[in-house]
């Protein structure tokens, strides 16, 4: 008997729910990205119970686990790379708000967008809001410090967590920090997880931080001649005294899709958009959508609405964006990149002439103003070389926009699918500390191997097609 058989041996006799049938396999073989590969077996977690029982006999038996939120991510994070078992937390998904003291305090595996539902109760929210909030796991949110649309005012998943509990490699139970708004008691643990991508240690619960439900909303659309124009107005809104809570930005080649999809929506011909959205009471949301619009006045005439409907209608614009853009081609290589506001320009110029040179669209979106944007280069895969001009041409722009000032990724994470642009990023003494701690956290190398550490190639390797997910 393998190792990885005596592991589930041992996990079946104490009762944990594991599942080793096809169908739950190739469920856990993939994320977002759709590269898979089959684990030898899943453990469905109920409790913290269960990850230290899991966790202990990984550690026993030296077989890899891979940790398992709901599988949104966009990095191949979750996926089993060096099979062995995956640990789903999506059953540790309990949520108790504590108004008083305005804390969530959540398992693992809560769905993010539950959570702010049950704070609104509350007249509370939770500010972090990934596009895919109705899907993903706080747990999968703690692992890639999610960010989300409204990151620019409220920041990212990292300034939300007020605590949390975590399984390390061997099975012990450690606790980081306590659920207070100040705690400057020794060494910060708590964020050695935050954006680990699971590498370190299983997050179990966490304590979150709720902040007061704004009673209102507004929002605003400004279209522009050309992506150009559209930098301008993101400049001239940077200097203005505005706080938007969401500032979305849309290229042409990008909008040109959303009009192509969506003829209902009334888009113009060959334009960009921004998108905000302010919170907060009604007057002061209105103030700020008019100054808004003053401020883009030289460039756009900017439209906004405040009643539900109508705001839904402006937002489709830019929710529509990413499938849409599956008018110019079936396959896509994308990228979430940050770039400082500053160099723009000089970033999205050499972006599009290559993609010109190359014979790949090069639609794009992103959240304006934290300058996280997400780059695509689109082809059709009946095009034979196009794939591997793509791979090319995206890594050219993660070199640039890091020569730049910028980042490799701003909320996906690295997973085994950017592992190789870690040394773009980080100097030879900061990866050598990162792989330290590591060791120190995981010295069997059990937790997630394979990922962000372990530099990796995937020009051999497809993605799965036709593979609809949820969130498709
Ligand atoms: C349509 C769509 C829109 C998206 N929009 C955004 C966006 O706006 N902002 C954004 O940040 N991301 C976005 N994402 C990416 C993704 O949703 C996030 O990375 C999310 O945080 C992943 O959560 P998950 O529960 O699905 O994690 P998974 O995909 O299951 O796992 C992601 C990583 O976290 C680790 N992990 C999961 N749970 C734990 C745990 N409890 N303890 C330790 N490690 C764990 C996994 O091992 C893996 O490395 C989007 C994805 C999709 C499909």
């Amino acid at each position: 008997m393998g190792q990885a058989e005596k592991m589930l041996k041992r996990l079946v006799e104490s009762g944990l729910d594991c599942a080793d049938d096809e169908k739950s396999l190739f469920a856990a073989s993939v994320d977002n990205m759709r590269y898979s590969f089959l684990p030898r077996f899943v453990v469905r977690a109920k409790s913290g119970d269960d990850v230290e029982k899991t966790m202990r006999a990984a550690y026993d038996f030296e077989v890899p686990v891979t940790v398992r939120g709901s599988g949104t991510g966009c990095a191949g994070g979750c996926v089993p790379t060096l099979g062995g078992a995956v640990l789903d937390l999506s059953g540790i998904d309990f949520i108790e708000i504590d108004p008083v003291s305005r804390v969530a305090h959540v398992g693992a595996g809560a769905v993010t967008a539950h959570i702010d539902a049950k704070a609104n109760g509350f007249g509370l929210f939770y500010a972090p809001d990934p596009s895919s909030h109705k899907y993903s796991s706080i747990g999968g949110n703690i692992a890639c410090n999610a960010g989300g649309l409204r990151a620019l005012k409220y920041g990212t998943t990292r300034e939300h967590v007020l605590s949390l509990a975590a399984v390390l490699a061997d099975g012990r139970k450690i606790s980081c920090g306590l659920p207070l708004k100040k705690y400057s008691v020794g060494q910060n643990l708590r964020d050695m997880f935050i954006g680990s991508e699971g590498t370190l240690g299983i997050v179990t619960e966490a304590w979150l931080k709720l902040l007061p439900l704004p009673s209102a909303k507004t929002a605003a659309l400004a279209y522009f001649d050309d992506d150009g124009s559209a930098f301008n107005g993101i400049e001239r809104i940077m200097r203005a005294n505005l706080a938007p809570c969401v500032l979305e930005f849309m290229d042409t080649e990008t909008v040109a899709c959303v009009r192509a999809r969506n003829p209902g929506l009334s888009v113009p011909e060959n334009a960009a958009a921004i998108l905000a959205e302010f919170d907060g009471e009604r007057n002061e949301t209105l103030f700020q959508a008019r100054k808004f619009a003053e401020t883009l006045s030289p460039f756009s005439d900017a439209e906004f609405a405040v009643e539900d409907s109508a705001m839904a209608k402006l937002w489709e614009v830019r929710r529509s964006a990413s499938q849409s853009m599956y008018e110019l081609g079936d396959s896509k290589i994308s990228q979430d990149i940050v770039l400082p506001n500053g160099v723009l320009r000089d970033f999205f110029s050499f972006y599009k002439d290559l993609g010109r040179s190359k014979k790949l669209a090069t639609p794009v979106f992103g959240h304006a103003g934290d300058g996280n944007y997400h780059i695509h280069f689109m082809y059709d895969s009946s095009d034979a070389g196009a794939r591997a001009r793509a791979l090319e041409a995206m890594d050219a722009s993660i070199e640039k926009a890091v020569e730049l000032g910028g980042a490799v990724s701003g909320e996906h994470g690295i997973g085994f699918l950017k592992s190789k642009y870690m040394p773009l990023q980080h100097g030879a003494l900061e990866l050598e500390l990162m792989s330290s701690i590591k060791r120190l956290f995981d010295p069997k190398n059990i937790l997630n191997p394979g990922k962000i550490y372990a530099p990796s190639d995937i020009e051999g390797l497809s993605p799965l097609k036709g593979l609809k997910l949820p969130w498709d």
